[in-house]
């Protein structure tokens, strides 16, 4: 919706109410509900919140540590600027638009070096300058529950059903049954002007994926956030949870956020050579040995809490292993499209608890540098690569990726010192918080026999 769109539907009374946001470090929509009459005549131009946004935690804590923000220096403002290329309907809630917003300094408005827009559009900046366009799309999978946050909450987190009694991969029949939530889910985003593939039902009994149609990686990013803010506000609407936990039980499979990318230059595809061994272009082959030798790197930007590593594990399709493969879902990194135009690298270690913007920007990251150091492919790996001795390893914890983003020098000359570090402190946090926990295993297996 252009501005001006929105402006005649403030005028005429069918927008009342503009939510502007941003995405904070966890990948949610943060922001105020405006009247939309005060949006079109003076907020459009900026709003403002207080910096502890991108410096806290899933629980709006405050911890130390932080360079950007703290109490001594008093908590002070950001800018909140509303990209007006981005106002969309809100189609699930009565009379609202929404519209994100870009983070910047309040002083002298300069971007925000560590919000996670500006991560992203610093790194597509990088490849607009050599002619290039990236392409992704982020798969996004999540469970539904039969009953609803509030109800889930205060029962405890236990007891917890899905909204099926089976695995429910591709099936038609259970997923009919799951229309009164995911039909809505389709039809409200397509009306909000994303471009929605499907939804399927996923390998696990009340999984589901939605696909978005690959688009440029600021919109792909931007879409993701929405799609994922849509799906539990209309979950909650129809009385049901949906959670992106990536692991919410440690016997089912766990839920991914596989990212679908590719260069595009004048149009057209760059990745693809029609002569070249699986259309593959040798840009494409730097591009990928580049994603393969940095996935250690980048690991706490595709997994970022203690619980995205337990979906980890073996047989289960989350693979751990920095390889590529020809369409084998084992692989860290898959070939997709092999031959055609369409010719694109899936990455398959990413949780579906992503941050898109950060996630995307440091794979374009070592893309990039793949492509400046002419990195050489190794040949595809076949076969089951879990048991792949050879292959290597991302890091299996949260403690272990954060030492190795620590140490990253070239997230590091990709990022910044300060960006690099600020993600470090909030790896720590999420560290310190756990490792301050009683759980509940603990007190099962020792209570009595320890
Ligand atoms: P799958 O069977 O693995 O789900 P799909 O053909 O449905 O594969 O595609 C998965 C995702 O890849 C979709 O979101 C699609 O839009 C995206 N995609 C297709 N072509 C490209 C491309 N050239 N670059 C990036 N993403 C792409």
């Amino acid at each position: 919706m252009s501005f001006e769109q929105l402006k005649s539907k403030v005028t005429d009374g069918s927008i009342d109410t503009v939510l502007v946001c941003f995405v904070d470090m966890q990948g949610r929509l943060m922001g105020k509900r405006f009247h939309g009459v005060n949006f079109v005549e003076t907020s459009f131009e900026e709003t403002h919140c207080c910096n502890y946004l991108l410096a806290t935690d899933l629980e709006m804590a405050t911890p130390d540590g932080y360079a950007s923000t703290s109490w001594q220096s008093g908590y002070g403002d950001y800018v909140m600027k509303p990209d007006l290329t981005t106002i969309r309907p809100v189609p699930w809630l009565e009379g609202s638009a929404m519209v994100l917003c870009d983070i910047l300094d309040h002083h002298n408005y300069q971007p925000i070096a560590h919000s996670p827009r500006a991560i992203l559009k610093k790194q597509i900046s990088l490849f607009e300058a050599l002619g290039f366009e990236a392409k992704m799309a982020t798969e996004l999978e999540f469970f539904l529950f039969e009953k609803s946050f509030d109800d889930i909450r205060k029962d405890g987190f236990r007891h917890l059903e899905p909204i099926s009694g089976y695995n429910e991969d591709y099936h038609i029949m259970q997923t009919t049954k799951e229309e009164c939530v995911m039909r809505p889910i389709r039809n409200h985003l397509f009306a909000a002007g994303l471009p929605i593939e499907n939804t399927k039902g996923e390998a696990e009994a009340g999984q589901e994926e939605l696909n978005i149609r690959y688009s440029p990686a600021l919109d792909c990013a931007d879409y993701h956030s929405f799609a994922k803010h849509a799906i539990k506000e209309i979950s909650w609407q129809h009385g049901r949870a949906a959670t992106f936990l990536p692991k919410w039980d440690k016997d089912r499979a766990g839920s991914s956020s596989h990212v679908h990318q590719s260069l595009w230059k004048d149009g057209k595809p760059a990745f693809f050579d029609k002569s070249a061994k699986y259309g593959m272009s040798k840009l494409m082959g730097h591009y990928m040995a580049g994603l393969i030798k940095y996935a250690p790197d980048y690991t706490y930007f595709l997994a970022p809490y203690i619980n995205s590593y337990k979906r980890f594990a073996k047989g289960t399709f989350a693979p751990t292993k920095t390889v590529w493969s020809v369409d084998n879902r084992t692989a860290g990194f898959r070939l997709c499209g092999e031959g055609t135009k369409g010719v694109r690298v899936e990455c398959r270690i990413s949780g579906s608890d992503i941050n898109p913007y950060l996630a995307q920007a440091v794979m374009l990251a070592a893309g990039l540098k793949g492509i400046k150091d002419k990195l050489v492919l190794s040949p595809a790996t076949t076969g089951d690569i879990y048991e792949d001795t050879k292959a290597a390893d991302i890091p299996q914890t949260l403690r272990a990726a954060t030492e190795t983003l620590r140490n990253s020098s070239f997230l590091r000359e990709a990022l910044s010192d300060a960006v690099v570090d600020h993600y470090i402190r909030a790896a720590e946090w999420e560290q310190e918080e756990f490792d301050r926990v009683v759980t509940d295993w603990e007190i099962a297996r020792g209570f009595e026999r320890a």
